[in-house]
């Protein structure tokens, strides 16, 4: 079987691109190991925002006596049926991905791929029990998650087992200090599990804005999780009685009795078995070997291309589909200067409360621009939901937000919020930053009241910004 196209890996990225290639009449093979959909659908974004939403919705149920209601029994949460909802629902979306596929004229196979060898003719790749060969071949195989290197290691376990879990931990320790870290140690918490998180530094979120990372420490630690900044862990140990664990740090602090430790320290590319070295000098970065590919998503070998996590280059879903469909339009539909653009890309951590950012933080917008051409702007506010909260005002949880300006005319080179709505908000502003927004312009756009976002269309001083009388 020859291929004019032949796309490595069927997760959210491969398919777009696929598909796109074939909607310009392309012949195109997909090959795809695990489940359809890749992490995003199986083992990311979608299972964890519905866990996500659980939380959100065990919190509201707690909060509803503010709003009068009154709870006749304490709701009981069913973990199990929870997860057989979820899966029940990316089942379905595991078999909306074949049934594209095949309309779409794609030949798809449930097999690993690897390659085989490079001629004149093209690639030769093994997938499962057929070679096949193909001119062009994308390489979308995602990344997978870091084992921890101490001691015990192999009694935790990684966001992919997280979904697996039949029954929610009772106590659980979370290792890590990322996304994934603070999104998992949410869900646990506000679900009711006891919840330790033990971070490197002294809080988690490092590379996010300085405003960002201290709000989400401190609420954090207002809703329960016990933070174990500063650990470095040293060994986790399992009691042969109880089964339960054990983690040390190696500053000496020791804590027991968990029922699960999650390992969230980062992801490395899924590289090992394609068997890269037949291809000749695949050129890769760092010491996780992601594949080195340039703006147009070109690796070192000719007509050998990478997309999405496997290249570790903002590692989101939506930017390996817009990269993956750009390859596809300049590849076969003549779009010569088609790509990806990875500026400003806004991103959601869907910790509680969420976060959304786009853009430079305040110390990259220094290092960058220096701090007398910049001006900041910033807001504190609480969501009307909290309004009839019966709790002392300065428990009401906030909402923050910070601007970060470029003067003169004070172009929009940052934008950071935390707090209830900061996740929907954030995908209209990030239009209007990607369109070269300043202050004034977000200014003109008159506010919808009430809203949590309303505050970045009204940040003090409204409408004295240069170029506002325009
Ligand atoms: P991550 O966001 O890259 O964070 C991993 C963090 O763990 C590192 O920043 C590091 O922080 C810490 N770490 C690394 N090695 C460690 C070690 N040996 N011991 C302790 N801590 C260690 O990784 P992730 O959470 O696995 O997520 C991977 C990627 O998936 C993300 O970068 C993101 O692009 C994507 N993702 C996106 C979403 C979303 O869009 N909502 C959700 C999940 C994942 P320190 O250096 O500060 O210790």
């Amino acid at each position: 079987m020859h291929f004019r196209y032949f796309v490595i890996g069927g997760g959210s990225g491969g398919i777009a691109s696929a598909r796109r290639a074939a909607s310009y009449g392309v012949k195109v093979g997909i090959a795809e190991y695990g489940r359809w959909g890749g992490t995003c659908v199986n083992v990311g974004c979608v299972p964890k925002k519905i866990m996500w939403w659980a939380a959100t919705v065990k919190e509201m149920l707690h909060e509803s006596k503010f709003y009068g209601f009154e709870l006749k029994e304490h709701p009981e949460f069913s973990w199990s049926h929870l997860k057989s909802r979820r899966e029940h629902s990316i089942k379905r979306l595991n078999g909306i991905y074949i049934s594209n596929l095949e309309s779409s004229g794609i030949t798809h196979f449930d097999a690993l791929a690897t390659f085989v060898g490079k001629n004149e003719q093209g690639f030769q790749i093994q997938v499962g029990e057929n070679i096949i060969t193909a001119e062009n071949v994308l390489i979308a195989t995602g990344s997978s998650p870091d084992g921890l290197e101490a001691p015990g290691s192999e009694y935790c376990i990684n966001s992919d087992d997280f979904f697996s879990l039949e029954t929610q931990p009772k106590k659980v320790a979370v290792l890590g200090a990322g996304y994934i870290a603070v999104e998992l140690a949410g869900v646990f918490r506000l679900l009711g599990t006891e919840t330790h998180l033990f971070t490197r530094g002294s809080t988690a979120l490092r590379k996010f804005d300085e405003m960002v990372r201290t709000k989400l420490h401190e609420e954090m630690e207002k809703q329960g999780v016990q933070m174990h900044p500063g650990s470095i862990i040293d060994f986790v140990q399992k009691d042969s009685k109880t089964g339960l664990l054990t983690v040390g740090t190696k500053n000496g602090e020791v804590v027991s009795g968990f029922d699960q430790v999650l390992v969230a320290i980062g992801r490395s590319p899924n590289v090992k078995s394609l068997n890269l070295s037949v291809l000749g000098n695949v050129a890769t970065e760092t010491s996780k070997g992601y594949i080195k590919v340039n703006d147009f998503q070109e690796s070192s070998i000719s007509n050998l291309y990478a997309i999405g996590d496997v290249c570790g280059k903002v590692e989101l879903t939506p930017m390996a589909i817009a990269a993956g469909r750009r390859l596809a339009d300049r590849l076969f539909n003549g779009m010569k200067d088609a790509k990806a653009d990875y500026e400003n890309v806004p991103t959601v951590v869907f910790s509680h409360p969420p976060i959304g950012t786009i853009g430079l933080t305040e110390e990259e917008a220094i290092q960058k621009y220096g701090k007398e051409n910049l001006k900041f702007y910033s807001s504190v506010s609480v969501n009307l939901y909290y309004s009839v909260f019966d709790i002392p005002p300065s428990d009401k949880p906030r909402i923050h937000m910070k601007l970060i300006c470029l003067l003169p005319n004070e172009l929009i080179v940052g934008l950071h919020m935390i707090g209830m709505g900061s996740d929907e908000a954030l995908q209209g502003f990030g239009v209007a930053i990607k369109m070269g927004a300043t202050k004034s312009d977000l200014d003109k756009c008159v506010a919808i009241h009430p809203t949590a976002a309303e505050e970045l269309v009204t940040l003090a001083p409204w409408g004295l910004a240069p170029s506002s009388h325009l």
